[in-house]
């Protein structure tokens, strides 16, 4: 059977345990030598015991687990062609030349990177004898499949990624935690989301806990949005409102790009109205805990069809992300989709807010 490699790479999120768990299953339900490579590309590089063989039984009682259980890690040694050379060695030797990565753009883009140049690297290890003519010839074609795990909902090409929807089940609970206590009080919260350069997070909280503003990257408010702010709460406390609820994405920006923090907010806040003002910043707790049932299908769903599609590749097959469309379950070329993700983060960054959001597409 084929040698099929998993491994979770960047940012952890909920569900990812799910997508390993299918990968595995499915895998060995086809016939395939299954391998766990743990702490991401830091494992491959490295090799020995951080390259194991899977089992159908080594995957159970993970599923409802938060986080990855085969350890992720940021890796500065894959990004030089030596770690990468080592990390094909370790491959090659246990006949892995399929290799399904969960993780974010920067993962999938050195997975690319890594594909691009397999067969010079293996040529490199034949001339230095770290491999046989045989294994040069056997091994020569390396396919992947990639899975977006993030939190954010920030890539191209899917409408969900693998963790947004337990990320969102975590920041509604804790919202609505708050709102009882800012009613008892008369108060106004300001909370913070997760999200970088995407406000996916922050506009759907705020859609759903009836917030009364919310401060999105992709939308900067207008240049006087403290008056804007003011009067809104304003006019909710004299409608009879005994507590006003703001969201802050963490890349919240103006007009001129300048960051608009929970900080930033409260002082306009409090300046003006003397409202009772507090300020919660959710931070990690909204990447961990347990996924929720749509992630842990969508996990699910995802590690099956990147195991479809790395047992139907051919050698021209290029690259693929397994994504989202609707409810369906589909295959992009991953360089496109990633291309497309850096350019969003630069028309962000070039300030051409409705190009980020057009690119973006649907979600
Ligand atoms: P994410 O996958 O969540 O975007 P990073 O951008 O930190 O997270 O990427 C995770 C890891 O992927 C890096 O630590 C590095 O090992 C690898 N990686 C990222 N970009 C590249 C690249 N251009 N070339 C090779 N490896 C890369």
């Amino acid at each position: 059977g084929k040698g099929i490699a998993v491994f979770t790479s960047g940012g952890d999120s909920p569900g990812m345990n799910a997508a390993v768990r299918a990968v595995v299953r499915m895998g060995i339900y086809l016939g395939c030598k299954v391998f766990f490579i743990k702490e991401g590309y830091q494992g491959m590089v490295d090799g020995g015991a951080n390259i194991e063989e899977a089992n159908w039984s080594s995957v159970s009682s993970i599923i409802h687990k938060g986080g990855t259980v085969i350890g992720s890690a940021r890796c500065t040694d894959f990004r030089d062609r030596p770690g990468r050379l080592k990390a094909a060695k370790n491959l090659v030797e246990r006949g892995i030349t399929n290799l399904v990565v969960i993780g974010g753009d920067g993962s999938l883009t050195g997975a690319n990177l890594f594909r691009q140049e397999w067969k010079s690297l293996l040529d490199e290890l034949l001339s230095t004898k770290q491999i046989n003519a045989e294994q040069r010839e056997k091994y020569k074609h390396l396919h992947i499949a990639g899975m977006v795990g993030s939190i954010d909902n920030d890539f191209c090409g899917t409408d969900m990624t693998i963790g947004t929807d337990s990320a969102l089940h975590r920041i509604i609970e804790a919202i609505d935690a708050i709102v009882s206590t800012a009613y008892s009080h008369q108060r106004t919260f300001i909370m913070e989301v997760m999200g970088r350069h995407c406000g996916y997070l922050a506009i759907v909280a705020a859609l759903t806990s009836e917030a009364d503003y919310v401060f999105c990257p992709e939308n900067p408010p207008p240049v006087d949005w403290p008056q804007k702010l003011c009067d809104k709460l304003e006019q909710e406390r004299s409608a009879g409102q005994r507590l006003n609820i703001i969201i802050v994405a963490e890349g919240a920006i103006d007009r001129d790009g300048e960051p608009i923090t929970a900080e930033k907010v409260k002082q306009v806040v409090v300046d003006n109205l003397k409202q009772d003002t507090r300020i919660t910043v959710l931070g990690h707790v909204q990447r961990g805990g347990s996924p929720s049932a749509f992630d842990r299908v969508l996990g699910c769903r995802m590690g099956a069809e990147a195991v479809m599609a790395l047992m139907e590749a051919t050698p021209e097959t290029e690259a693929c992300v397994v994504s989202l469309d609707g409810n369906q379950a589909v295959r992009l070329p991953l360089m496109e989709c990633v291309e497309r993700t850096k350019a969003v983060a630069q028309a962000m960054a070039d300030k051409q807010w409705e190009k980020a959001v057009q690119l973006r597409g649907r979600s």
